[in-house]
């Protein structure tokens, strides 16, 4: 239900008097709009209607058009404006694809700009490039490869950009019909830790409020998270929440400039005069976040500022926990954590005095070895003073994609059929008999053990519906060779990107490009599920339809029919409604998807407040405090601890070379001016990181980073992270380096200029 505005300008909150934020380094919302619009000028109308009617394919946030359920007025962001073009343009020259020599070098975003996918094509061993071939040699090819395969070597991969639940579940039924569970998608690369710890917690891996708990709430702690970059609308939630009292603090590294003031174009206060959003700012280092948290509840301890009813009432495991943080030492807290026990212990009190608190983090807490352990110690924390399950407290991992929350909750994924259905022999048993055909009961290959399976030679045939792995995933090199090395790739996709051109390297390779349709062009229509486990509906919406594109989600159901025609009818659905209706008795927490039919038309899973009544859906209905362990690498003198960060990109997709939000150019390199200073270095000095994976040369950028941090843009910063070092409870790549950083003169640059686009170098070992 949309929350009601607080009225009324507050001139407390705004950030100058300047209009518009003349002269800042902001986003220019209005001219971007302009470009936007610009872009689509060839379907001005079909790009209203995808708009007007669709629900938005960029973050998780969920719309039903422009609007949403949490607040009235427009709801519209510079991410579902940027995205508009890969729905309205037209196909590629599918000519080009013939010999790829022409299209080597050129980014993503190049190969994205192109043009849409229209005809299926194949490209062999040895060929130059790829063939356009009809729909029935393609998906007999892949069917004949796949037939005489063994499932173990076969695996899955779905992206989370713009995939629906519909897309998800079938390729999940379809991994199992042909005896695979090697099955994953895009939440292994982010909230992965999440879904492991707050399972373990309190028995959902979900966000447990809405966002309209945002607005009312005492405090909205944001941890890891750069909400202005990523759910750009999120801002609008907090602007409201800040009226109605809320404190808002950050805990990170770095002090974004987004988290500190923004001027929201749908607001017009905040759009005249900006919105000062962080109220308290919390500097930890990267990979602090265990630490942080843990220290903070041993302060409660020490000064028995706990909830002990609560704890006592609908807990398990305090005394353990208790004991574990009790014998921390502060000055390893300290250590690991990269700030003062004073801080941790004022965070603590903030967060003890408030009666109501929202806590929402994303990949700058998830994406490191220790993710699991680092959302354990905020659920932790929550537990301790009773903040899951009553209005405005609650646990709010945010998604960035919007497929990504429905993609595991649909089964794609190695360990589950689906939500609460568990991959071993009685569900098997149970989902065998649902489905009538057996499934494989043993968990299959997450996504980065399927590449290390791949570079082993041990994968016969990765489907990768949407993704690029050699851009997502650590170490390119590594990941180049691995998936060269499998004898069949399918990229089912909409749009070209530089995983597709790898050339295979088994003398029998193979690689099929398969045109798929967006979810606008679904029809009957589908469905996403946001972070606030809301199952909305997206209608199909009348336009152009591009060459021989086919539907997401027939295309692998065609192939698994022609693999095994004798059983074809077991795996085959008519119509996006009547894999609605299977999803709704696969995943009972589902029900009501099957009434889903019209624009607007949703509902929560869980209902607006999961655990409401502090209920836990844990075998005695307790939720469950876990040892959150810090993390155990110590970092060598005159070492850097490197992370990855966004710029002006949605995820992997990178709009530009300059990020309007903090000013950085893709090849700058964050350095603190304590650091800077101790080398020598200079706003803009060349520098080259070296880590034991690879090199990167890239230009100062002297930044609010804590002091030992630096940070470097992603996906660009890849070459710099090992490939195999993961947090081995959800198997989420560790997106972090030990770095050393050397000076170079300006000379040593290799003939890299100053200018505004000059790309970062990066080499793998
Ligand atoms: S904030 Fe997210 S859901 Fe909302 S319009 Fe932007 S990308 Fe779409």
């Amino acid at each position: 239900m949309a929350k009601s505005v607080p009225g009324g300008w507050n001139p407390k909150h705004w950030v100058n008097l300047v209009p518009t934020g003349l002269g800042e380094v902001k986003p220019h919302h209005f001219r971007e709009m302009f470009r936007a619009a610009w872009e689509n000028r060839d379907q001005l109308g079909y790009a209203w209607r995808i708009l007007r009617d669709g629900c938005c394919d960029g973050c998780a946030l969920g719309t039903t058009g422009m609007k949403d359920w949490t607040m009235p007025g427009t709801h519209l962001c510079m991410i579902r404006l940027n995205l508009l073009r890969m729905n309205t343009m037209p196909a590629l020259d599918h000519t080009l694809l013939e010999d790829i020599s022409r299209l080597e070098g050129k980014s993503g975003r190049e190969l994205r700009n192109l043009g849409r996918l229209p005809y299926p094509m194949v490209r062999r061993k040895g060929e130059k490039g790829f063939r356009r071939i009809t729909w029935d040699e393609a998906l007999d090819l892949a069917a004949e490869r796949i037939r005489r395969t063994d499932p173990e070597r076969i695996a899955f991969y779905l992206t989370s950009r713009g995939l629906t639940n519909e897309v998800y579940f079938v390729a999940n039924k379809v991994a199992r019909f042909l005896g695979t569970n090697h099955i994953d998608n895009a939440a292994r690369l982010c909230h992965a830790p999440s879904t492991v710890a707050l399972k373990k917690a309190i028995g959902y891996g979900a966000t447990t409020i809405s966002y309209s708990d945002w607005i009312g709430t005492d405090l909205l702690i944001l941890v890891g998270t750069n909400l202005a970059n990523n759910q750009p609308v999120a801002t609008k939630y907090i602007y409201y929440a800040k009226k109605a009292g809320t404190r808002v603090i950050v805990v990170n590294p770095y002090k974004e400039e987004g988290l500190e003031r923004y001027w929201i174009p749908s607001v017009t206060e905040s759009a005249l005069f900006g919105t000062r959003i962080m109220d308290e700012f919390f500097q930890i280092g990267t990979g602090g976040d265990a630490a942080f948290f843990n220290g903070a509840l041993k302060h409660l301890v020490e000064t028995g500022k706990l909830n002990d009813s609560f704890i006592r009432e609908h807990t398990a495991g305090f005394e353990e926990v208790r004991r574990f943080v009790s014998e921390l030492p502060w000055e390893e807290l300290e250590k690991s954590s990269g700030t003062t026990r004073e801080e941790m212990r004022r965070f603590a009190e903030i967060y003890a005095d408030a009666n109501s608190s929202v806590t929402v983090w994303s990949m700058g807490v998830t994406q490191h070895r220790n993710g699991t352990n680092n959302v354990l110690s905020i659920a932790n924390l929550a537990l301790a003073l009773g903040r899951i399950g009553k209005p405005h407290s609650g646990l709010c991992p945010i998604r960035g994609h919007s497929g990504v929350q429905g993609g595991a909750e649909m089964g794609a994924a190695p360990d589950s059929y689906g939500m609460d259905r568990p991959v071993n022999e009685e569900t098997a048993k149970a989902i065998g008999k649902l489905w009538g055909f057996p499934v494989p009961d043993k968990p299959g290959m997450k996504a980065s053990s399927m590449i290390q399976a791949a570079h082993g030679g041990k994968l016969d045939v990765l489907y990768s519906i949407g993704g690029n792995f050699l851009e997502t995933l650590p170490d390119p090199q590594y990941v180049r060779e691995a998936i060269a090395r499998v004898p069949l790739r399918i990229h089912q996709d909409i749009v070209l990107n530089p995983q597709m051109l790898v050339e295979p390297g088994d003398p029998e390779g193979l690689v099929l490009l398969l045109p798929g349709r967006t979810r606008y062009e679904t029809p009957g229509g589908v469905t996403e599920t946001t972070t606030e486990r809301r199952v909305i509906f997206s209608p199909e919406i009348p336009g152009p339809r591009i060459g021989e594109t086919r539907t997401e989600w027939e295309i692998p159901m065609q192939i698994a029919e022609r693999v095994h025609p004798d059983r074809a009818h077991l795996i085959h659905f008519d119509n996006t409604a009547q894999i609605r209706e299977d999803i709704s008795r696969t995943v009972p927490a589902y029900d009501g998807i099957q009434r889903l039919r019209e624009k607007g038309d949703n509902f929560q899973w869980g209902g607006p407040l999961l655990c409401e009544g502090y209920k836990f859906n844990t075998p005695d209905g307790r939720a469950r405090f876990h040892i959150a362990r810090l993390p155990e690498e110590s970092l060598p003198e005159g070492r850097f601890i490197l992370s990855t960060r966004r710029g002006k990109q949605f995820n992997s997709i990178v709009w530009g070379e300059h990020d309007s939000l903090t000013g950085a150019k893709r090849d700058e390199i964050f350095f603190s001016r304590q650091d800077a200073n101790r080398l020598g270095l200079k706003e803009g000095d060349p520098v080259l990181l070296r880590s034991e994976s690879g090199e990167y040369r890239g230009r100062v950028k002297i930044a609010r980073i804590r002091p030992g941090n630096l940070q470097v843009h992603w996906p660009e910063g890849n070459v710099l992270i090992p490939y195999e070092r993961f947090d081995p409870d959800s198997g989420e790549p560790d997106y972090n380096a030990v770095v050393e950083a050397i000076p170079l003169r300006n000379e040593e640059t290799g003939g890299e200029t100053e200018a505004d686009d000059a790309p970062a170098s990066a080499t793998g070992s």
